[in-house]
């Protein structure tokens, strides 16, 4: 396919269903993933799709998975794992806009936490595609609840997130167990050894289609680091945020007692906070989750783990709150903000040899955006 050249979604033999509800959802054209994927996936040849976080990856595969499930078969026929349950979740709503013109297609989030019994009264209306956590798929199969005999297509979404999050040998079971005469899909944000692996045991013949340039989130995001003393953290935090006033931000902290803590903190000082981590139960969990949406809670403060993949419009700011570990979830977290072309900041505390570990980081994303000191920070931070 040219680079060069413009490729509009009428160029990829898309039904009217699909190209209305992509118009409804207000996309004007493929981003390069798309572009690049959606034919191959069409075709039913095997793909691994490596893009960055914010490039499209979602609708990439929702896109022919939807043209391809059979309407009139109501047995399962897609199966769509992520490494988590709020991924899973929102790759359903991404899936249920795509459908919107397409009725009888039935679609269903999958998800640990959620009640059992609910999950297999809602499979047996019939789901064509589900979307779910390695965990509860393997239970759902070992129940027998959920049927594999008819599965055409299985996608791995952030596959490098779910081998990070040890789930490898529930990807492995639950491979083994739908029919070979499938089609493999794997999208990843990078793609370490331990995916390329798997590539080899479970593909056939896979295209690979790597997007270097993030086309849809960095350019837009500005990106700061501040120096800071661990004690005066919180007071800076609530400096920025009252300098930029974002309409809403997420917050990073490494560990799940530095969220409740810093929840507690911020809203002592009157802001609308709260917080996500893996801690916290299900219903708590999409209780934030919502209020964070509708923008009830301003100020998200989440681990990693609980906010990966995250993909919530008006997300202006990123506070790394404590640095990430490395380079990869600095470009994860900041992610979450500046989605599908909007702006977005990411402020970057620095606590002594964190400063190192901003080297890296730098490194990494030189060629993309260079990381500004901010350049107030003596105004920031008085304490
Ligand atoms: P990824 O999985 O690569 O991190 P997502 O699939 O979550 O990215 O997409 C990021 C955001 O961009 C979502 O809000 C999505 O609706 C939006 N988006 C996807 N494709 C397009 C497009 N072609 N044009 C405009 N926005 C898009
Ligand atoms: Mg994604």
């Amino acid at each position: 396919m040219e680079n060069n050249q413009k490729i509009r979604f009428e160029d990829l033999n898309l039904s009217q269903e699909i190209l209305r509800a992509i118009a409804d959802m207000g996309f004007e054209e493929p981003s390069p993933i798309q572009a690049q994927a959606i034919p191959y996936i069409l075709e039913g040849r095997d793909v691994i799709g490596q893009a960055q976080t914010g490039t499209g990856k979602t609708a990439s595969f929702g896109i022919p998975i939807l043209e391809m499930v059979d309407p009139t078969d109501n047995s399962l026929q897609a199966v769509v794992l992520c490494p988590t349950r709020e991924l899973a979740i929102q790759v359903s709503e991404e899936l249920r806009k795509l459908s919107k013109y397409k009725h009888s297609i039935k679609i269903l989030p999958i998800y640990g936490g959620q009640p059992i019994d609910r999950q297999i009264k809602a499979l047996k209306k019939g789901i064509q595609i589900i979307i779910g956590t390695p965990g509860r798929v393997m239970d759902h199969m070992n129940r027998r609840t959920l049927k594999m005999e008819n599965v055409k297509m299985v996608i791995l979404d952030e596959a490098d997130e779910m081998l990070d999050m040890g789930f490898r040998e529930d990807i492995e079971t639950i491979l083994e167990k739908v029919p070979t005469e499938r089609q493999t899909t794997f999208f990843s944000a990078t793609m370490p050894k331990a995916i390329l692996d798997l590539t080899k045991r479970y593909q056939k013949n896979p295209e690979l289609i790597k997007v270097v340039r993030k086309e849809l989130t960095v350019p837009s995001i500005e990106q700061f680091y501040l120096e800071v003393k661990e004690k005066s953290k919180s007071e800076v935090l609530s400096r920025l945020i009252d300098m930029y006033n974002p309409k809403l931000s997420v917050v990073f902290c490494n560990t799940k007692k530095r969220v409740d803590e810093l929840v507690g903190d911020l809203q002592g000082r009157g802001y609308f906070a709260d917080g996500l981590h893996g801690d916290m139960k299900q219903s708590q969990r999409d209780n934030v989750m919502a209020k964070f949406r509708n923008g009830t809670v301003e100020i998200l403060v989440a681990t990693d783990v609980a906010a990966r993949g995250l993909d919530i419009d008006d997300v202006e700011a990123v506070f790394n709150y404590d640095m990430p570990q490395d380079e990869e979830y600095y470009v994860h977290r900041i992610g979450r903000t500046g989605r599908a072309g909007k702006t977005g900041r990411a402020f970057t505390f620095i606590v002594g040899r964190d400063i190192y570990k901003l080297k890296d980081i730098q490194k990494y994303t030189k060629t993309k955006v260079k990381i500004h000191e901010i350049p107030s920070m003596s105004d920031v931070e008085e304490i």
